[in-house]
């Protein structure tokens, strides 16, 4: 496995395992230095939002970079408040004109809004039909909302990204996704931050002289996630994505995944109210 080592989605779009995540990056300079930092290091995918409202910097540093567009995967999500009106292909088109790209490579519902999601989806589906968007997926959705979908869908969701990381290790919903050949991707996979600290994640990082944003990072790749942790700092970018040179023992995975406390740092699927 190497940096840009590629899972292979549903309908056969490979997807780098790793990228970079730009929540809470500033518009301008902040997010432009992180993608740019992050494709230096050797990063092909982005992971943005409309909500994030830093799409136009995440297209730029992409464009300068020079990289050719097909070797690198951006995704960027619909956000809520389109479900609601019900002008989910305005709000594409306008996510596409902020990026400044022809086409996106995953498209995702950010969050399954009760009243909208069934619908928002039959309009990926079209984009998706027009080659506008290389896969469409979900986030935060959980088994019964993919119920629900199935009952109309045509297209089968390439991904589901759900906070996920040791203290909520999420079994059942991955086993449920997986089940219906739909990839896990790992939101939060360091926990925001806080896991950094967990002394079981600590002494691990020690016996295997790796750090503990390694260890974490490095787990998740052993479980079969796609990870996104987000920084931008170019040495922690860097330390994000010194992954392939060591692996964790069973012992050190199992012991990780014993953390399990199903405890959230973001906001529950099934009640929320943004
Ligand atoms: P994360 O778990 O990636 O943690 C990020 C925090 O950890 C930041 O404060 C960063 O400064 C710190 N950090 C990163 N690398 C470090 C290192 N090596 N050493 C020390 N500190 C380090 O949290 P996140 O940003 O919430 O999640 C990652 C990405 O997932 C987001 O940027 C976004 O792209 C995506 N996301 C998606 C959703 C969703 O609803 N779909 C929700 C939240 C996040």
């Amino acid at each position: 496995m190497k940096i840009d080592s590629a899972v292979t989605l549903n309908n056969g779009v490979h997807i780098p395992q790793l990228g970079l995540g730009v929540y809470m990056a500033d518009e301008g300079a902040e997010t432009e230095y992180a993608v740019r930092a992050a494709l230096d290091v050797g990063y092909r995918h982005i992971d943005t939002a409309k909500a994030y409202k830093n799409e136009a910097s995440v297209g730029k540093a992409i464009r300068e970079s020079n990289i050719p567009r097909e070797k690198i995967f951006v995704t960027t999500k619909l956000w809520n408040p389109a479900l609601r009106a019900g002008n989910e292909e305005e709000e594409f088109y306008g996510s596409l004109r902020s990026l400044g790209l022809d086409y996106i490579d995953l498209y995702l519902i950010h969050w399954p809004v009760r009243e909208g999601y069934v619908r928002a989806w039959s309009v990926m589906e079209k984009l998706y039909g027009k080659g506008l968007i290389r896969s469409i997926g979900l986030s935060n959705f959980n088994p019964h909302h993919l119920d629900t979908l199935e009952q109309t869908a045509t297209v089968t969701p390439a991904v589901n990204q759900i906070e996920l990381h040791p203290l909520l290790t999420q079994d059942e919903v991955c086993a449920y996704f997986r089940s219906k050949n739909i990839a896990i991707e790992a939101w939060s996979p360091l926990g925001r931050g806080a896991l950094l600290a967990n002394p079981t994640i600590v002494r691990i990082a020690g016996e295997i002289g790796r750090t503990p944003a390694q260890v974490l990072l490095r787990w998740h790749l052993q479980r079969g996630h796609i990870v996104i942790p987000k920084s931008v700092r170019r040495e922690r970018i860097t330390e994000n994505a010194a992954l392939f040179d060591f692996a964790l023992n069973d012992r050190q995975m199992n012991e990780i995944s014993a953390l399990n406390r199903n405890e959230r740092f973001g906001p529950d699927p099934d009640n929320f109210n943004f």
